[in-house]
């Protein structure tokens, strides 16, 4: 029985439009008078612009980090020059941007639930293969999305039968993916070695390696080509959504 803990949002759920979507709407809230909004919203290259910076950064306020390279023209070649900017910005302006960017999700999941659904979509081919796989896979989730909405995008994409409610592990599980594969072994009653954990991070990769875990990068998620060579480098498979069912499931 293969054990496969799922990042969720850049393995099963495609989020790049809602994560735009609310980043630019706790944009709005701090700088009102940004024209940031307008032009992303109507240019593809600044679109693709902000999707090229999303690797770089791990939390809700890193949206804010994209936003300010953009808003001010910056250069960022390499993970320094993002971090450099981001220790510029400061603790304070990074925490609101936080605060807003989750209000501003709040706001639209609770007032329009319908529309906040809609800004989500899957990987069907992935899906494909879980579903294929259903009967002899243990399927989890390990994510630093809260549940709420974890489970709630879910039933709307139909597929919440595929996992085990107690194997739908959030951001209250802990802020490192370890403590969530931990919980993983524990719930499930397996070594941490039968776990297969995919990801779109490399960095959450590094992070549980030395758990004993094998990791494998979504190449389909909120990364690019300069993440799977780094990937590749450090030793971790590079998934394709075409590659994904033989690299998990060796068939
Ligand atoms: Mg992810």
């Amino acid at each position: 029985m293969t054990i496969l803990a799922l990042d969720f949002d850049g393995v099963i759920c495609d989020s790049a439009e809602e994560v735009l979507q609310t980043a630019l709407g706790a944009w709005s809230e701090i700088s009102p008078d940004s024209r940031l909004q307008g032009e992303v919203e109507s240019r593809a290259e600044r679109r693709s612009a902000f999707e090229r910076l999303v690797p770089l950064g791990n939390r809700a306020e890193d949206f804010g980090v994209a936003l300010h390279i953009l808003h001010s023209g910056l250069d960022v070649h390499t993970q320094k020059d993002y971090d450099r900017i981001r220790d510029h910005l400061g603790q304070d302006w990074l925490d609101l941007f936080h605060h807003e960017f989750y209000r501003t999700r709040e706001h639209v999941r609770d007032t329009d639930p319908e529309r906040w659904l809609g800004l989500h979509k899957t990987y069907p081919a992935f899906i494909e293969v879980l579903e294929r796989h259903q009967t002899d896979t243990t399927l989890a989730v390990a994510t630093a999305k809260d549940g709420a909405s974890v489970r709630l995008l879910l039933m709307h994409f139909g597929i919440d039968r595929l996992f085990r409610d107690d194997l739908i592990l959030d951001k209250e599980m802990g802020v490192a993916k370890t403590a969530h594969l931990r919980i993983l072994a524990d719930r499930v009653g397996c070594e941490l070695a039968r776990i297969t954990f995919v990801d779109d991070k490399l960095n959450h990769l590094e992070a549980t390696a030395p758990l004993g875990v094998k990791g494998v990068l979504a190449g389909w998620g909120h990364n690019t080509a300069r993440e799977h060579d780094a990937a590749r480098r450090a030793g971790f498979p590079v998934a394709t959504l075409e590659t994904a069912e033989p690299l998990l499931f060796g068939d």
